[in-house]
């Protein structure tokens, strides 16, 4: 007999594999988290003639997807430089027949499929992200080995992007009919230094402010896997200002290097809770001019992350509280008679945090929706474009554009995926029934 010692990886592996095995039983009703929703919906999408039809376009036409995904690929889209892109899929977009094809003034693109409803069903937006992690000048023509195609970005999201032209035309070639609208997206500033600045604008300033009241990040790289928790991040530069001196003739007075010293291990005796994870780094320090100087400048570059919003707001109180307290420690320290140590903490990164609960709506139905296809569910934690909504009590949450197996490497120069057809066409029927699903939901 093993004995299993309590929390160990084994019994919460059990636990889990128990769990969910009662989850998935038919008829079974459990109150956290929440059974699927009844599958009626998903099961009767799935077997409507049309959207097997719809399938079938994708199967025939499969190569216009290939050929698509690497043209997009091939047209650079650093952070702040995806316009040729946006430029590029917005004239798709137009032509895989969407109405009132626009950019917004952030550089989003965007199209409606219309529903029958007339908008008696919440709008869905669903988008991929034109940004790639690769700086202007990376080589990103895409090499080709078998049915493996390799370049940077290539699946991170391009593959997102190219999945939507394919999923709206065999639509509408097939004559899907969906109750609500869905607005198709093509999205700026997902990465890095981006700083989600296409979804910020989108739900916080554009047109379609207010009007977006469910969201679909098609942007992960496993079937299973759901994200639905967004990563919160915040960062900031702090900069330390000081009289600066001489180290021998202006020896006593105040510098910004013990300062920033002293703030920097404060920040590493903070105790953070482990479950929800509460993370903090100093990732960037610079600063002063010679060995022989008083700085008159300090800086260090701080991420801190919590998926959970409170948490990341206490993390926020504590590490300017520890700065100011750096600071006038400092300040009391030494002689300020030339002048005293200043700080400026400017916000150079803020990515909010929340989860769509499992037991909602939306994310009922993509639990009842996976169970067609004999999925159940891992919801994830991520950092994707569903974090604003999320933040809004949007019901949000990013989905694969292939299984896990069929790509790999990303944000690396020998980025690849796998454009073989079988599973490709397996992986395109997923993803077009979560999203048509949602877009049935009342
Ligand atoms: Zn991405």
């Amino acid at each position: 007999m093993i004995s299993i010692p309590l929390f160990s990886p084994w019994r919460r592996a059990l636990c889990w594999f128990a769990f969910v095995l009662v989850w998935a039983a038919p008829g079974a009703v459990h109150a956290q988290p929440v059974a699927p929703a009844s599958n009626a919906l998903a099961r009767q999408i799935v077997a409507d003639p049309k959207f097997r039809a719809a399938v079938g376009v994708y199967d025939r036409d499969f190569d216009r997807f290939v050929a698509e995904l690497i043209k997009l690929t091939e047209i650079p889209a650093p952070p702040f430089g995806e316009e040729p892109r946006a430029r590029a899929y917005l004239a798709m977009l137009k032509d895989a027949g969407l109405e009132g094809v626009e950019m917004d003034a952030e550089g989003n693109v965007m199209g409606l499929w219309r529903g029958k409803s007339g908008g008696a069903v919440p709008l869905l937006a669903v988008a991929a992200h034109l940004d790639t992690v690769f700086p202007a000048g990376t080589d990103v023509k895409v090499k080709r080995q078998g049915t493996r195609l390799i370049a940077p970005g290539i699946g991170d999201d391009t593959r997102g992007l190219a999945f939507m032209l394919a999923l709206i035309r065999a639509m509408r070639e097939a004559k899907v009919e969906t109750a609500g609208d869905i607005l198709f997206i093509g999205n700026v500033g997902e990465e890095g230094p981006g700083d989600l600045r296409g979804m910020r604008y989108l739900f916080t300033k554009g047109p379609w402010k207010d009007k977006i009241k469910r969201f679909i990040t098609v942007d992960g790289g496993n079937l299973d896997m759901v994200t639905n928790s967004g990563l919160g991040s915040l960062r900031y530069k702090v900069t330390f200002k000081g009289p600066g001196g001489h180290s021998w003739g202006a020896f006593g007075n105040v510098s910004p290097a013990f300062a920033m010293g002293d703030a920097m291990a404060r920040l590493g005796q903070v105790k953070v809770p482990k479950s929800p994870k509460v993370s903090y780094n100093v990732g960037v320090v610079s600063g002063g001019t010679s060995v022989n100087s008083i700085p008159f400048e300090t800086a260090m570059e701080i991420d801190m992350r919590a998926v959970d919003p409170t948490a990341l707001k206490d993390m926020d109180a504590k590490f300017k509280a520890i700065v100011a307290e750096a600071v006038d420690g400092e300040n009391a320290t030494r002689s300020t008679m030339n002048g005293k140590i200043t700080v400026d903490i400017k916000l150079i990164g803020n990515r909010p945090s929340g989860t769509t609960p499992p037991d909602s709506p939306v994310l009922r139905q993509v639990a009842a929706t996976m169970g067609v296809f004999d999925k159940v569910p891992v919801w994830e934690t991520n950092s994707t474009d569903a974090n604003m909504p999320i933040s809004l009590g949007i019901p949000a949450f990013a989905i694969a554009r292939s299984s896990a197996n069929k790509g790999g490497r990303a944000h690396s120069l020998d980025e690849w995926v796998d454009v073989e057809k079988t599973q490709a066409v397996k992986d395109f029927e997923l993803a077009a029934a979560l999203i048509l699903s949602i877009a049935e939901l009342p």
